[in-house]
């Protein structure tokens, strides 16, 4: 039985020794195995994971490996466990913390940082200067689940304390794993301003940080909040989630549109969530002069951008990575108070061993999948409602 030196555990909730993982071998290659259930240090705790969602970053990685890096390299091959958007109950306590309490139920942010180098200081600890530095002898303490660290498709994941956030009893572990999505579109706003109310936003791209950054944007009270794509059923979402209006790209020139809905001045702030050359062309077109640009999704190649028109205009540009600053935490403050529904943009629910279904449908957005969560007792819950 899971009993190692210094770590509290509890009766209530027995650990084993060993966990069932998914592990990438080869790119594209999950094998479902068995691994050690890992152990919490100082300010860490081990969680039991309870749901996890798949982010279009978890298909990056598991093909691609980058921004994955194990050990100083790409993650193939390395016994190593992705999934970073997860919830779950926190079942050991590592030496010293008392922050939490076995049988508390949280959230995950992805980024612990290493707390030590000038970003982390800062609270950029997604952008801190030791990423992927947690082996060896240059192990700086740095983590990033799901990326530098072993993540969540897995019965059990260790998390810094400074990751973690208590779920309300009234959410439902599917919507809290949207926490760290909602995050992320919230740290974007959060640079580009903070205090954007009153402030029109235009979000270009309704994937799933684009459609919660228009109900993040809409609850810090931005207005008018619009948001363009090329897909009316995920435009529709956007309205549900608080956009006053939709834009479908195909039919239109969004950046002539956003201008007759800006008194032809064009956007304060233009959220960029497709990662397309025409997506950065038209953010470009549609904000104003002294505006602001964040750029919220990486395409694959270099991107041409209009220099000039950046330059003429004084355009402010913003590449962010994940959700520092504590933004998860804001994020679910909203959440909490139902400033906006999350659950809309959570489609599918599949038990752990179906990983790769689930990765199928994420991918390709099968049955319209949005968000696609899995659960580790996926089966064991719907047998115990059975009885
Ligand atoms: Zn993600
Ligand atoms: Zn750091």
């Amino acid at each position: 039985m899971y009993n190692p030196a210094g770590v509290k555990t509890s009766p209530s909730f027995p650990i084993p020794d060993q966990m069932r993982a998914w592990i990438l071998g080869d790119p594209d290659q999950l094998t479902l195995g068995e691994k050690p259930v890992p152990v919490p240090k100082k300010a860490e705790v081990l969680v039991r994971v309870d749901a996890v969602a798949i982010c279009a970053t978890d298909l990056e990685v598991i093909h691609y490996g980058s921004p994955a890096k194990i050990q100083g390299g790409l993650p193939f091959n390395k016994g190593w466990t992705p999934g970073h958007e997860y919830m779950g109950t926190v079942v050991a306590l590592g030496p010293g913390v008392d922050e939490f309490a076995i049988g508390d139920r949280i959230t995950v942010e992805i980024h612990a940082g290493c707390g030590q180098c000038k970003r982390c200081r800062q609270g950029m600890y997604t952008s801190c200067l030791n990423y992927g530095l947690n082996y060896g002898d240059v192990d700086k303490g740095h983590r990033a689940n799901g990326f530098t660290t072993d993540g969540g498709f897995a019965e059990y994941a260790i998390n810094n304390i400074n990751t973690m956030i208590r779920v309300p009893d009234h959410m439902s572990d599917e919507e809290a794993t949207l926490v760290v999505t909602a995050g992320t579109s919230m740290y974007g706003l959060t640079e580009l301003g903070g205090l954007v109310a009153g402030e029109s936003v235009v979000v270009i791209g309704p994937g799933p940080i684009g459609l919660l950054a228009v109900g993040v944007a809409k609850a810090l009270g931005a207005s008018p909040v619009v948001l363009t794509g090329t897909r009316d059923n995920r435009l529709e979402i956007g309205r549900q989630l608080g956009a006053d209006h939709v834009i479908n790209v195909r039919n239109a020139d969004s950046a002539e549109i956003v201008r007759g809905l800006t008194k032809g001045i064009g956007a304060d702030y233009v959220v960029e969530c497709a990662g397309t050359k025409e997506a950065i062309d038209q953010a470009n077109r549609m904000v104003n002069r002294g505006g602001k640009i964040c750029l919220a999704a990486f395409p694959h190649d270099p991107v041409v951008v209009d220099v000039a028109n950046l330059v003429r205009n004084n355009v402010y540009l913003y590449g962010i990575r994940g959700e520092g600053k504590s933004a998860t935490h804001r994020a679910m403050a909203f959440m909490a108070s139902r400033r906006f529904d999350a659950t809309v943009i959570h489609t599918h629910t599949f038990a752990l061993d179906d990983l790769p279904t689930a990765l199928r449908y994420a991918r390709d957005r099968v049955e319209d999948a949005i968000k696609v969560v899995v659960k580790a007792r996926y089966g064991a819950e719907a047998r115990e409602a059975a009885e």
